[in-house]
């Protein structure tokens, strides 16, 4: 099968995976992944549960779609323009998942403490400013936020992880999702300690290195 096309079944798989992890409600919510040239990115507005890989739109980097019968996400100039800046990012996933949505509405960072999050996603996750949903302001507040970070919360809107796989953007907003519930239930304790920065990138490197059956 060739490189797109296998990609186009992956990126259906992965939004469906979104879904059944109550990452998004209904349609909204979005993922894309690199192809050599292009970009895979799910379409606008569809049933996750009926979404076929042949339902996938190709785009080029520019927004011209290249392959596909239905409109791409609203959000392409955002995936479109953290693959422009980022040459390290081969996946994007956008939520809505509500916890982490909770923070972006409440304007308050994500901070680093839980072990597991300081491993996946290796520092703190800020918020934007507020611009309307697929705009290109939406996308230039979010790289400009984002830096070199994992992920970044769209003000009053929901989450956007980046990484190399799409394995590992589901992880990000899975483990970025359950942090901020436990921040919140922390806050009603008297509030989180965060883990000590140098800390926090021990536990990022021993995660990219170390954890699980690397070097086995
Ligand atoms: P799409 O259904 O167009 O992907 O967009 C939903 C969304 O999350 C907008 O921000
Ligand atoms: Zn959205």
């Amino acid at each position: 099968m060739l490189e797109t096309e296998k990609t186009k079944e992956k990126v259906a798989k992965s939004a469906k995976k979104m879904l059944e992890a109550g990452l998004v409600v209904e349609t909204w919510g979005n993922v894309s992944a690199r192809t050599k040239d292009n970009m895979v990115i799910t379409p606008s507005g569809l049933d996750y549960n009926k979404l076929n890989f042949t339902d996938m739109v190709v785009m080029d980097i520019d927004g011209n779609v290249l392959d596909g019968k239905w409109k791409p996400s609203s959000e392409h100039p955002l995936h479109r323009l953290i693959y422009k800046r980022r040459e390290d990012v081969s996946a994007v996933m956008h939520t809505h998942s509500i916890y982490a949505t909770s923070f972006a509405v409440a304007r308050k960072e994500i901070f680093t403490v839980v072990e597991d999050f300081c491993q996946v996603v290796g520092s703190s996750v800020k918020v934007t400013d507020y611009a309307m949903p697929g705009s290109e302001k939406l996308a230039v507040n979010c790289v400009e936020t984002l830096q070199d970070c994992s992920a970044v919360l769209i003000a009053n809107h929901g989450l956007v992880a980046v990484g190399k796989s799409l394995e590992e953007v589901l992880l990000i907003c899975k483990v970025i999702e359950k942090t901020a519930l436990i921040s919140l239930y922390a806050n009603i304790l008297g509030g989180p300690v965060v883990i000590d920065d140098n800390h926090v990138q021990e536990l990022h490197q021993y995660f990219k290195e170390q954890y699980g059956q690397k070097n086995k």
